[in-house]
């Protein structure tokens, strides 16, 4: 036998056991798009490189570190997407989407960084994440994070998750506040350790991004970006978080929430879990007003978020097993080569009169017990049975494979007002 290939270390197989989590996730952020308004767009997973160069920017742990960057046959470096909001931007440029109009957009699908696996850290992950374009207020801001809100809400998930905010204000109030950084770390040079270092003279902000326990401790005597921060990102802030506490949406105010990446201004936020380990964020995003105009467009004011699908797959495996939404209602049991043919026929009628029944049909053939037993591991709540009797009499038996209840032969429209009972959920 020759050796089994294995998958890329980091990048995960999505198994049926797992793939209900994800289908639930994606279905409720499709409503919710929907329902507030957002378009889905797609865009490729590989661009020319030089797009996250330009956005991320270029002394970032992504950029630095983590891209998957390649020459292709043509010799022109491309890149695997890392983040959605680069692509995303670069579309709605390039087919002129944001020309003195608005645009609400989501998208879906892979991303992929080159960091060291762990949990909820992965080299292939998925996320889903939003952008709205040419709306500067912060109404939009509010509209994000309450869309947010309603999916914690949704998946059950909201006791688990707490908002942070910050503002990182104009470039202006930015510039400002890092000089005052500067001079504050280079007072600590030697409480520095080697990242924060290197950072110090690249991207100061990034040390209060830190998680190293002794930058921890250091970056809360650092001074604070409030103090820096312009009148107009002020009043903007204020009115966010009143509009949140207005529709009752609690938030701490993270001062040392800076963000990885170098396009934020002003909002930036993130809903972080205690459930995760060091892996708590599970949804970031914020204001980038500076970054269509970086990738050669006008001045468009832009707000959006990102969401990991794996975090919120942890979260929801951690809570107690609900029935899964794809869990079959019947599980049709077929005995002998007669049953076997009208089984497919019946299957197919009750398809065609009940477009919401899931229905396995038992394949293969096999005794009476090895059909209950795969009819059990379905998960399906009854089984139907057709067998020699059944096609003597023209009707087909139920016998229910969650607690109690008997055996019963059925003519097909009984058949057919229980099913629909079944699928209706009230069984
Ligand atoms: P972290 O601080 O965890 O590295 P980040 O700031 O790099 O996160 P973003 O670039 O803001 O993350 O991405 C948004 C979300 O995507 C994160 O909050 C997280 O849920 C998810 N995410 C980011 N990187 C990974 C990864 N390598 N594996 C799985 N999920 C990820
Ligand atoms: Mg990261």
């Amino acid at each position: 036998m020759s050796q089994k290939i294995q998958a890329i270390r980091g990048m995960n197989d999505i198994l049926p056991e797992q793939s209900h989590h994800w289908q639930r996730i994606e279905e409720a952020v499709a409503t919710l798009a929907a329902a507030y308004g957002y378009c889905e767009i797609r865009t490729p997973i590989v661009e020319k490189t030089e797009l996250f160069k330009r956005s991320i920017g270029e002394v970032t742990d992504i950029v630095e570190k983590e891209m998957y960057t390649f020459n292709d046959r043509n010799g022109d470096s491309l890149t695997l997407r890392p983040e959605g909001t680069a692509g995303c931007v670069r579309a709605v440029l390039e087919a002129g989407l944001v020309h003195n109009q608005s645009q609400r957009l989501w998208y879906r699908g892979p991303m992929f960084r080159h960091e060291r696996p762990q949990q909820g850290r992965y080299r292939q992950f998925y996320q889903i994440g939003m952008e709205a374009f040419n709306f500067a207020g912060p109404d939009i801001d509010a509209e994000l994070i309450m869309l947010t809100a309603r999916l914690w809400q949704q998946l059950g998930l909201t006791d688990q998750v707490t908002l942070q905010l910050n503002s990182l204000g104009s470039s202006a109030a930015r510039a400002a506040y890092r000089e005052a950084l500067v001079a504050f770390y280079n007072q600590h040079q030697s409480h520095l350790d080697a990242d924060s270092q290197r950072r110090l003279g690249s991207n100061p902000l990034r040390i209060l991004d830190s998680k190293n326990p002794d930058m921890v401790a250091l970056n809360r005597l650092a001074p604070a970006f409030s103090d820096y921060l312009d009148v107009a990102s002020r009043d903007h802030f204020q009115q966010l978080c009143e509009m949140l506490e207005r529709v009752g949406i609690a938030y701490e105010v993270n001062p040392l929430l800076v963000r990885g990446l170098d396009y934020y201004s002003k909002t930036v936020f993130e809903w972080v879990t205690n459930a995760l380990g060091a892996q708590g964020t599970v949804c970031a995003g914020g204001r980038y007003d500076g970054l269509l105009t970086q990738l050669g467009g006008r001045e468009t004011p832009a707000v959006g978020f990102a969401m990991g699908i794996e975090r919120l797959v942890l979260l929801l495996s951690q809570q107690p097993e609900v029935v899964a939404a794809n869990t079959p209602h019947a599980y049709l049991v077929v005995m002998g080569d007669a049953a076997q043919q009208q089984g497919v026929v019946l299957a197919e009628q009750l398809r065609q009169q009940l477009p919401q029944l899931r229905l396995v049909t038992h394949c293969g053939g096999g005794s009476l017990k090895s059909q209950f037993k795969q009819a059990d591991r379905s998960g399906a709540a009854v089984a139907l049975i057709l067998a020699a009797e059944e096609l003597a009499s023209g009707q087909v038996s139920l016998k229910p494979l969650r607690g109690t209840g008997e055996q019963v032969m059925l003519t097909e429209a009984v058949l057919l007002a229980k099913l629909q009972n079944l699928c209706e959920g009230e069984y």
